[in-house]
């Protein structure tokens, strides 16, 4: 048999990974994959609990999204998007519209998430200027926020691991303490709280909210910092702060976009609207690289004169819009509708949280299990009364990843979090072997 490891570790950089580690784990080679189920070359079984990165929402292969890409794919694969336009893009704006928070309306298309948040931060910087705020020049994020990888979402972003030794070449921007329910150091929990670490927020804005831009947060979950889940009311807080002052608001969907959290966006928690907002990852369903900035008639406005005026957004993509990617989107609209995606899902959340707690809750390293949707992460620590975390040297999330992956289950932690985050119409026998393999993995590392 040829051998595709070896041809493969000859040629290819694989994303986000220490490649010596591939030494001891070399790739697994996908043949094929249906729903929930991977299979390898060697006829090897795993069941995608991550979603491939998130991003997968209905399934791989699923039928209805193949033949809709394979219709759209005899008549036209793309185009330039710059004065020219298709049914796709057109029609996909018109549902997307649909269920969008209300008053965003205009749709920026981009081929990636961090694309996206370039588009959105670089919209926001431009409309300031254009509205006579030219002074208005700085970002504020959160701390352990992540909104991509390029140099201006890395900007934005906190997270040392991703961002650290890129420092120097980086823009300035405000970090500004994040939530952290887990570890609350107000002795409050999600439940009872009035979200006291807001005041972080203030001081931020007293101080710098007359020279800021924009305010960009990840919504409710701060996902690549280990599923950080934080309460709706800290958004309607940011919501009113940024009405008062002027600053916009950016909420990153990327990961949370699509029914992640239960309700079709993580800001339908909160009823609020930001003034600009980013979705990729599910918005193909995980098929195709697509994302969209989407914002409002009124930042839209500000760009909106005569050429000579030399307001226009003079920013593009090549592969903006691209048929193939829209007709995926269309196809996961008609699917979440005429299935009701969301509705199943919420039920099926319910189940997922009650066996992981039933299976985990009582685990002498599990610090806690925290869910939204279907989303349900344990944070594994060394002591659950000082919630002291392992010692990462350790790399205890690793080592289960890889006795999972043994066991076929791909469950890829974020550092000692491990987490669940399945395509929305998984079903109950695949969950409960999910949890099955993940206590046999987590077993054989930590006892
Ligand atoms: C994945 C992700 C991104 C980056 O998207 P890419 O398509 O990987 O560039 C940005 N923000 C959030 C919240 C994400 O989860």
């Amino acid at each position: 048999m040829e051998n595709l490891v070896e041809k493969d570790l000859s040629y290819i950089w694989h994303p986000c990974s220490q490649m010596k580690d591939y030494e001891t784990l070399p790739p697994i080679i996908i043949d094929h994959a249906r729903g929930t189920r991977l299979y390898d070359i060697e006829g090897n079984e795993y069941i995608d609990i991550i979603s491939s990165w998130w991003c997968n929402l209905l399934g791989h292969c699923n039928p209805k999204i193949n033949e809709r890409i394979k219709a759209q794919l005899d008549s036209l694969e793309h185009v330039i998007f710059a004065n020219f336009s298709h049914r796709p893009a057109i029609e996909l704006c018109e549902e997307l519209m649909k269920i969008v928070p209300k008053g965003l309306q205009k749709f920026n298309f981009a081929d990636n998430g961090s694309a996206s948040v370039e588009c959105a931060l670089k919209m926001a910087f431009q409309f300031q200027a254009q509205t006579g705020h030219a002074e208005r020049k700085g970002f504020m994020c959160l701390s352990e926020g992540y909104h991509g990888e390029t140099v201006g979402a890395l900007s934005v972003g906190s997270m040392d691991l991703y961002a650290k030794i890129y420092q120097p070449m980086l823009m300035e921007a405000t970090h500004v303490e994040a939530p952290d329910c887990y570890r609350c150091p107000y002795g409050k929990t999600r439940e009872n709280c009035s979200c006291e670490c807001f005041e972080h927020m203030e001081r931020a804005f007293s101080e710098r909210a007359k020279e800021t831009a924009a305010v960009i947060v990840e919504p409710l979950l701060q996902g690549s910092a280990g599923m950080r889940i934080y309460p709706p009311l800290y958004l309607k807080k940011l919501r009113q702060l940024c009405d008062e002052t002027g600053v916009l608001l950016i909420v990153d969907e990327i990961a949370t976009g699509f029914g992640r959290t239960g309700k079709m966006f993580a800001c339908d928690h909160a009823g609020i609207t930001p003034d600009i907002m980013c979705i990729s990852k599910a918005l193909t369903g995980g098929y195709m690289p697509m994302a969209i900035t989407v914002t409002t008639q009124r930042i839209y406005d500000a760009f909106y004169a005569d050429y000579s005026e030399g307001k226009a957004f003079m920013h593009s993509h090549t592969y903006s819009g691209n048929p193939l990617a829209c007709s995926a989107a269309l196809a996961v609209q008609q699917i979440m509708r005429e299935e009701h995606i969301l509705e199943k899902a919420q039920q099926m959340a319910v189940y997922l949280h009650e066996k992981m707690t039933e299976r985990f809750a009582e685990h002498k390293n599990v610090g806690e299990i925290r869910h939204i949707g279907l989303i349900n992460a344990m944070e594994l620590v060394a002591d659950k009364k000082t919630k002291s975390p392992l010692d990462s040297k350790r790399r205890t999330g690793y080592q289960i990843y890889k006795k999972a992956l043994k066991e076929g289950l791909l469950l890829r932690p974020l550092g000692d979090v491990l987490y669940f985050n399945p395509p929305l119409n998984i079903d109950k026998e695949t969950l409960d072997l999910a949890i099955e393999k993940c206590d046999c993995a987590m077993r054989a590392i930590l006892d």
